[in-house]
């Protein structure tokens, strides 16, 4: 589904992404974790067209995202190529990002009628769905001020899907909510783990990277440091920096 090689990234004189090179198969699990500053969010951003890069390659789906190296002067994609690679990539916020000013149920149908061209019936029907499936069926017309972060989270998690992408980003989806809902939401994406959806999610919750993800991939400074099998990157580190950064979770 995705394959990013040698991706570098600049801000100015700052290298965020310094040649990071990852490939995700279908239905695979992916959760990324490091530093803060690390690169993380950066990398999220790139595989979404949130942001370009300077050189290496993106390809989702075999379609190029983002500038290319090739060229002296990098190529910007059109915005209508970026506007259907997008479509096949749901992206969750750490700060959720919903409408303020639309409900619940707009908030998930926005996109299925403005780029996909659904009509409404068909989906509103697609949302009360995905409500459902979120355990959110009676909030179908509740503004995002009066749900709770993990209803939110959920919400913004059922408005990712309600693309239908073959993709889904996932940017610390569980840091900004009280403990106490970091369950339901975690539930919400062990579900969609288990129902086959390809993720990388960047999280430091490694209970959830223990039970669900299939690899592990350590951010240190812009590079992939180590990646491996959840168990192993936990109880076996090889590099200092994963060992270093895993006791710091500890
Ligand atoms: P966090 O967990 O804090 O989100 P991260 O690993 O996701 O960390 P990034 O958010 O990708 O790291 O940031 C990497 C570096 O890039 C940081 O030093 C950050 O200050 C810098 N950076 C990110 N976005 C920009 C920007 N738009 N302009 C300038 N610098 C930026």
């Amino acid at each position: 589904v995705l394959s990013a090689r040698n991706v570098v990234k600049r801000f100015g004189a700052l290298t965020v992404l310094d040649g990071v090179s990852l490939d995700v198969h279908r239905q695979e699990v992916v959760v990324m974790i490091g530093r803060s500053g690390s690169g993380k969010t950066t990398f999220l951003r790139c595989l979404n067209h949130l942001e370009s890069i300077d050189s290496g390659e993106v390809l989702v789906n075999g379609r190029r995202v983002g500038y290319r190296e090739e060229t002296d002067q990098p190529v910007e994609e059109s915005p209508s190529k970026i506007a259907v690679a997008r479509r096949n990539i749901g992206f969750v916020f750490q700060h959720f990002n919903l409408f303020a000013h639309l409900s619940a149920l707009d908030n998930i149908t926005a996109a299925p009628i403005k780029v996909l061209g659904l009509p409404k019936n068909e989906a509103q029907e697609r949302a009360r769905d995905l409500l459902k499936r979120v355990g959110l069926a009676d909030k179908a017309d509740a503004r995002p001020s009066t749900l709770s972060g993990g209803e939110k989270q959920r919400v913004a998690i059922a408005r990712a899907l309600a693309m239908r992408p073959e993709l889904m980003l996932f940017d610390e989806p569980t840091s900004a909510l009280d403990p106490e809902m970091v369950g339901e939401v975690l539930a919400v994406m062990k579900e969609l783990a288990t129902e086959g959806m390809t993720m990388i999610v960047v999280s430091h919750e490694m209970s959830f990277a223990r039970s669900v993800a299939d690899r592990l991939v350590m951010f240190d400074s812009g590079h992939i440091v180590e990646q491996g099998p959840p168990e192993r990157l936990i109880t076996a580190p090889q590099h200092d920096r994963t060992r270093s950064f895993l006791r710091l979770l500890t």
